[in-house]
C-alpha cells in the first residue's frame, strides 16, 4: 500500500491544468481554484493526465508510484502517478504513454481520437484508485467536464460496495456543455460501471454512452461556471440535449462566476509585456500598442486609430463567423483589427484571404501563443467577443483587467461580467442577439465612445478596477462542499 503525506479532503479531478497542460478556459480555471481553495484552508490535490506535451513549468515532478492497479474489466493494467507541488498544491499526474504520450489532448485536425472514451475512463478510474490507496478518503471529489464526468457515477455505485468511500461526496463543474464525451453504447460495458448505471437516470443518452450525463445524473452536486449561464442550460435552446436531466436535478444546480488569476493576468507586473500599465496612467499601454503594431507588421497609423482583437478558438461558439462577416465594413473605417486563435480549417482560410485584402491593418496569427495572447490584451482598445453562447469566458475579464472594453453577446457568463453601455457603470458593451447586425452596431457605439476621450477613459478605469478574484469563487465552492457535508478541519 502507498500511503501519501498529502491525504486531500478535497481532490479534484481535470482533463487540463495551467501551467501544465492547456487548450482553453478550463486549463486557467484549474490552474487558479485549487490555489485559491488551498489558501483558504481547504486541503485539495488534483489528479490530470501526463500528456506528452505536459510542460513542467520548471516544477519537479517525480514519479510516485510506477504501477498503480487501475482493475479494467478487460485486463489488469496499470497506472504511473507522478506527483509535483503548485503552489502548496499537490497534483498527481496521471501516466500511461499508449494514451496520453501523443500530440494533441483530445484530437487532431481530422477528428476525436477513436479511442477517448477509453483514455478518460482510464484517467478517472487511475484517479479513483490512487486515491482508494489514501490513509483517509477524500471528503469531495470534485469533478471537472466530460473527461472526468465518470467520477461521480463509480463514486455513486462504490460508496455501497467500498466502505472506505461511505461518506465521500461528489461535485460535478461542466465548463462547457457542448462537449459531452457522447460515444457508442458498446464502450459501456468496457466501461466498468454497473449494468444499472445504463438507463435514462443514468448513463445513457438517446442510446449512446454520454459521460457528461453521467456527471450530471451522479454528482451530489452541479455547477457550472457562471449564474446566468446555470438558468439558460435549462432550455432547449443552450440545454444541448441535456436540459431535461439538469430540470430533474435542478434542486443540486448551483451557477459560480469563475475568477480571474490576476497574477497571471493583469498589466501591473506582466512578463510577457514590452511595459506595465495601471488604471491611472494610460502611457504604457500606448507603449504596448506601439510594440505589438511593430511585432505583427501592421501600419504605424494604426498608432493613433482604435485597435480591436479577438483572442479565442475559431469556432461557431465564438461567433467568429459573425467577425469575419463584418470584417469588411470594419476594415472600411481605418481600424486595426488582430484575430489570434485556431480551430475551424474554413475560418482560419477565409481570415488568411481577408488578410491579403487589407494588408497593414488586419493582422490574423493562426496558432496558439500564450504570451501573444498577453500582449494583444494590452495592445488594443476593443475586446470582440461575439459568443453564441459563452459558460463563463474568460477573455473578457482579462480583457477588462488590461484596460481593452468587450463588446460582447448578452449571454451566459458575459452578462454576469460586462456592465453595458449605456449604463453609467458600464465596462463595455453587449448586443442582444449573435447577428452580424447587432454585433456591428454594437462595435459603433463603442467607437463612437472611443471619440470621446474623457468618457472613453471613464470607461476604462471602471474597466480596470473589475476585481473577479478566485478568493470570492473559492468561498462559493468551499460553502457548497460544507452544505453535502464536509468539515474543514481549520473551522
Ligand atoms: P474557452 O475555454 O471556451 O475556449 P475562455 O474565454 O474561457 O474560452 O478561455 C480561453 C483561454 O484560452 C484564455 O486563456 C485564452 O487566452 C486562451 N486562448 C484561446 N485561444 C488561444 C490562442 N489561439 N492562443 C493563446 N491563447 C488562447
Amino acid at each position: 500500500m502507498v500511503r501519501t503525506p498529502d491525504d486531500p479532503q478535497v481532490l479534484l479531478l481535470t482533463s487540463e491544468m495551467f501551467p501544465f497542460s492547456k487548450t482553453g478556459g478550463l486549463a486557467d480555471v484549474m490552474g487558479a481554484l485549487p490555489v485559491a481553495l488551498h489558501r483558504a484552508g481547504v486541503r485539495v490535490a488534483v489528479c490530470t493526465p501526463f500528456y506528452g506535451r505536459l510542460s513542467a513549468g520548471g516544477h519537479e515532478v517525480r514519479l510516485v508510484q510506477e504501477r498503480c492497479p487501475v482493475g479494467f474489466p478487460w485486463a489488469p493494467i496499470t497506472a504511473e502517478i507522478y506527483r509535483t507541488e503548485y503552489h502548496g498544491v499537490p497534483v498527481y499526474f496521471i501516466g500511461r504513454s499508449e494514451y496520453f504520450d501523443r500530440r494533441y489532448y483530445y484530437n487532431t485536425y481530422s477528428g476525436d481520437y477513436f479511442d477517448n472514451c477509453e483514455r478518460f475512463t482510464f484517467f478517472v478510474r487511475a484517479s479513483l484508485q490512487w486515491a482508494r490507496q489514501m490513509k483517509t478518503a477524500p471528503a469531495v471529489i470534485h469533478a471537472h467536464d466530460w473527461q472526468s464526468a465518470l467520477a461521480p457515477a463509480f463514486l455513486h455505485y462504490l460508496r455501497s460496495s467500498d466502505p472506505f468511500w461511505k461518506d465521500t461526496k461528489s461535485v460535478f463543474t461542466i465548463h462547457n456543455l457542448a462537449f459531452q464525451g457522447r460515444f457508442s453504447n458498446r464502450l459501456f460495458e468496457g466501461s466498468g460501471l454497473p449494468t444499472e448505471a445504463w438507463n435514462q437516470e443514468g448513463v445513457e443518452f438517446f442510446g449512446d454512452f454520454n459521460l457528461l450525463k453521467g456527471g450530471i445524473a451522479y454528482a451530489d452536486a452541479v455547477t457550472t461556471v457562471s449564474p446566468s449561464y446555470s438558468r439558460e442550460i435549462l432550455s432547449p435552446k443552450f440545454g444541448c440535449g441535456m436540459e431535461g436531466i439538469l430540470s430533474k436535478r435542478r434542486d443540486v444546480l448551483h451557477g459560480i462566476l469563475n475568477g480571474a488569476d490576476y497574477d497571471v493576468w493583469g498589466p501591473h507586473d506582466d512578463r510577457y509585456l514590452p511595459c506595465s500599465y495601471a488604471s491611472d496612467d494610460s502611457s504604457g499601454k500606448i507603449e504596448c500598442k506601439k510594440a505589438l503594431i511593430r511585432e505583427l507588421w501592421l501600419a504605424d497609423q494604426l498608432e493613433d486609430r482604435p485597435l480591436l482583437s479577438f483572442i479565442g478558438r475559431l469556432r461557431k461558439q465564438k461567433g467568429i463567423d459573425l467577425l469575419i462577416e463584418i470584417l469588411p465594413q470594419l476594415m472600411n473605417k481605418g481600424l486595426g483589427v488582430v484575430v489570434l486563435g485556431e480551430g475551424n480549417l474554413e475560418y482560419e482560410q477565409r481570415l488568411m484571404e481577408l488578410v491579403e485584402e487589407y494588408p497593414g491593418t488586419l493582422a490574423v496569427v493562426i496558432g496558439y501563443s500564450e504570451d501573444l495572447a498577453h500582449r494583444i490584451h494590452a495592445a488594443s482598445d476593443i475586446f470582440l467577443m461575439p459568443s453564441r453562447y459563452e459558460p463563463c469566458g474568460l477573455t473578457q475579464m482579462y480583457a477588462l483587467r488590461f484596460g481593452t472594453p468587450p463588446v460582447a453577446t448578452a449571454v451566459g457568463g458575459l452578462i454576469d461580467t460586462i456592465v453595458s453601455y449605456p449604463s453609467p457603470y458600464a465596462t463595455g458593451f453587449t448586443f442582444a442577439k449573435p447577428e452580424a447586425k447587432l454585433f456591428l452596431s454594437a462595435i459603433n457605439q463603442a467607437l463612437r465612445l472611443w471619440n470621446n476621450k474623457a468618457s472613453w477613459r471613464s470607461m476604462v478605469r471602471r474597466a480596470m478596477k473589475q476585481a473577479f478574484t478566485w478568493e470570492r469563487s473559492a468561498e462559493q465552492y468551499v460553502k457548497l462542499y460544507k452544505s453535502i457535508g464536509m468539515t474543514i478541519e481549520s473551522d
